[in-house]
């Protein structure tokens, strides 16, 4: 804690010090996000429609509700920043159409979602999951990324980090892994299981606004800091 003597002099330097803090914070954070301008980042919340993904029924709940839940809001922070977003899917509408005898719900298929990522020449794509065990001890989130791709561990690198620094996480599993969303991605792409909804206390957490909204967060500090990296490493 400094103290400070209010003289017309110190009040003038405490000035141009708040001047100069507001022009290199702003430019340290316009630098910060510079690079998520005009790239394209595919979200794909998993499952939705007639897939509910991972299921408590004990508890009411459905993994679709909380990966969408994620999804929008980081798809928000990084519309904010200028990047082009294309969700997978963003309403259950989107697995429903008319049918003569009433409406169909259907599921999207991987190949559908691996599609949407080829054709809008995504630069990176983040599936967002969460998991469910028997074992109602495990716990911890896990991101996947395609076995054999350095941009790929690089990217889950990234969230690795941000992850761990959430606080309410204290171990991240980073695998390789041959999941056919990240074999058919040409791009960098994770599978991110953020916690286990078999887990009383990450249930809890998972289910919890604030809770998403940390996550989305760190999610788009993640997707920033990999672009950065690019950034510098381009020659
Ligand atoms: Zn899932």
């Amino acid at each position: 804690m400094r103290h400070w003597r209010i003289t017309t002099f110190t009040s003038a330097v405490c000035l141009v010090t708040f001047i100069l803090a507001l022009l290199t914070g702003g430019h340290a954070a316009a630098a910060a996000h510079a690079g998520l301008k005009g790239r394209t980042i595919v979200i794909d919340p998993g499952h939705g429609g007639l897939d509910p993904g991972a299921v408590d029924e004990e508890n009411g709940i459905l993994e679709k509700e909380i990966n969408i839940a994620v999804a929008r809001l980081l798809a928000q922070l990084l519309r904010d920043q200028g990047a082009r977003v294309v969700m997978t899917w963003e309403e259950e509408s989107a697995f429903c159409r008319a049918g003569a005898d009433g409406p169909v719900w259907r599921v999207m298929g991987l190949d559908e979602r691996v599609a949407v990522a080829r054709e809008n020449r995504a630069d990176l794509v983040v599936s967002i999951h969460a998991n469910s065990f028997r074992d109602r001890r495990c716990f911890g989130p896990e991101i996947f990324y395609c076995r054999g791709s350095r941009e790929g561990l690089e990217l889950a690198r990234c969230f690795y980090h941000k992850l761990m620094q959430l606080g309410e996480v204290t171990a991240v599993d980073v695998r390789p892994s041959s999941y056919y969303l990240l074999r058919e991605t040409p791009m960098p792409a994770v599978i991110i299981e953020m916690g286990y909804i078999s887990n009383r206390r990450e249930r809890r957490l998972l289910l919890e606004p604030t809770y998403q909204q940390k996550l989305a967060e760190a999610f788009h500090q993640a997707i920033n800091d990999y672009f950065a990296r690019k950034k510098h490493q381009s020659p």
